[in-house]
């Protein structure tokens, strides 16, 4: 067993003080409210749970700020961005994808995630086509060579759209058949254990039909575990959604599918006020990744109206052009902001808006990688952010205000220690293994030469 002392510490019913946690494998087994620390423990300043990154394509790291120039014609969206991520992934071996995953799991420990979501299609390495297993294995020891929880979302990718059943060529290395994906899955549960989940996922409406998206869904409720879909991020999607099924995708997956608590649904960007409602009233949760959704220009998520039906979020990285999740629920509630010309928009539960957003994704994070119970509570997994109390963007701030300052102040994160399943993984800011990662990471990227 061991033990941390916390000065401050945000248990399940509130900020206590002077708080002893007793972890034994991997788990909180005890917690002592006004104590004093004994001489073994590890004394701290501020102890706050870890966040699940919810919603994580770890290979595209590796394209963070490769994109950002203007292309000749002028013409740059989505669409465009999904060209050169598509090179990228046409270049990607299992060696290269374990190293660009740890250097980006690496990265989310530092910043405070403790869970990620790793949604997974790129299931086959470039010239060999049975490669599932490898890329799955890549994920999987880049997630143990970091210390992070994973929750393994194996994701079908079959079609390149609503009216085009076969991929196209670029979308060979994500595409399996039906029976080849659920055999996967089925592999997959196997290396379950304390610290890797597995979820099952479809990648979008328009890659997978509505035979196999049955199939998926009932898969996912026979397993248990959370299923994950991309949908409505854009507005072409919606477009092709309504020409071919006559419905836009969230009022079809609502219509077609029992979604409720165990579906965790990506972006959801672009809804009508009927689908705000429904949704958020149907207990599933959506996975919102701000930073990516304005990278890549999504649109604009009607967090407001969804919140005030009893929506449910979590946050993701999604392409990792930045990885901080104190930054994504920031520019979560500033889109907000901007839009409306208003404050403190996401602010129905409580009047503080940064406690709220950390608690709402915290809730939801968990819920989309299918953990209880969930902060810090004994039972729970000891998977803990220590922050330094003394830092310029801590002092002065009371148990109001805290995680406010760390939303919105926007400078380095105060982060001092973070642990994973009973063990630091990050310690004096540092993450224990990052040397290790960024060689590997840094030889990936001479490797990949100009598809990064
Ligand atoms: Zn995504």
């Amino acid at each position: 067993m061991s033990s941390v002392f916390a000065r401050k510490a945000l248990l399940q019913k509130g900020w206590a003080d002077n708080v002893r946690l007793n972890i034994r494998d991997g788990r909180i087994e005890g917690i002592d409210t006004d104590a004093k620390p004994e001489a073994t423990d590890v004394v701290t300043g501020c102890v706050i749970p870890g966040l699940c990154n919810a919603h994580s394509h770890a290979f595209q790291r590796a394209l963070a700020g490769h994109t950002e120039r203007r292309s000749p014609d002028g013409h740059d969206n989505f669409w465009s961005w999904r060209e050169r991520m598509y090179d990228l992934a046409g270049a990607m071996d299992a060696r290269t994808l374990r190293a660009v995953a740890r250097q980006a799991y690496t990265e989310m420990l530092v910043s405070g995630y403790t869970t990620v979501a790793e949604f997974h299609y790129l299931h086959r390495e470039s010239g060999n086509d049975n490669t599932d297993e490898a890329m799955f294995d890549a994920i999987c020891d880049a997630a143990e060579e970091s210390g992070i929880r994973l929750m393994y979302v194996p994701v079908l990718y079959e079609r390149a759209g609503f009216d085009k059943p076969d991929p196209e060529e670029q979308q060979r290395l994500f595409a399996l058949d039906l029976r080849s994906f659920l055999q996967h899955h089925a592999r997959a549960r196997e290396k379950c254990g304390e610290r890797i989940g597995v979820g099952i996922g479809a990648h979008s409406l328009r890659a997978v039909s509505h035979e196999s998206m049955t199939e998926i869904a009932r898969a996912g409720a026979e397993a248990g575990g959370p299923i994950h879909i991309h949908v409505a991020e854009q507005q072409r999607e919606v477009d092709q959604c309504l020409a071919a099924n006559g419905r836009r995708p969230v009022r079809w997956l609502l219509e077609n599918f029992d979604i409720g608590s165990q579906w965790c649904l990506v972006h959801a960007t672009h809804m009508d006020a009927d689908e705000v409602r429904t949704l958020a009233q149907s207990g599933a949760v959506v996975c919102l990744c701000p930073s990516t959704e304005a990278n890549l220009g999504d649109g604009f998520f009607p967090l407001h109206d969804f919140l005030s039906h009893g929506g449910r979020i979590a946050i993701g990285s999604d392409s990792h052009i930045s990885i901080n999740p104190f930054e994504e629920l920031r520019w979560l509630e500033y889109g907000q902001r901007l839009v409306k010309q208003s404050r403190n928009i996401a602010s129905l539960r409580n009047s503080h808006v940064g406690r709220e957003l950390f608690e709402r994704t915290l809730e939801g994070g968990a819920q989309a990688s299918g953990q209880t119970p969930v902060g810090l509570c004994i039972g729970a997994a000891a998977d803990l952010v220590a922050l330094y109390d003394e830092d310029p963007m801590l002092v002065g701030h009371d148990d109001e205000t805290r995680l406010d300052a760390l939303v919105f102040s926007g400078f380095r994160l105060p982060i001092e220690r973070v642990m994973v399943h009973g063990e630091w993984r990050v310690i004096d800011g540092d993450h224990i293994d990052q040397m290790a990662a960024r060689d590997g990471f840094a030889a990936s990227l001479e490797r990949l030469g100009g598809s990064a």
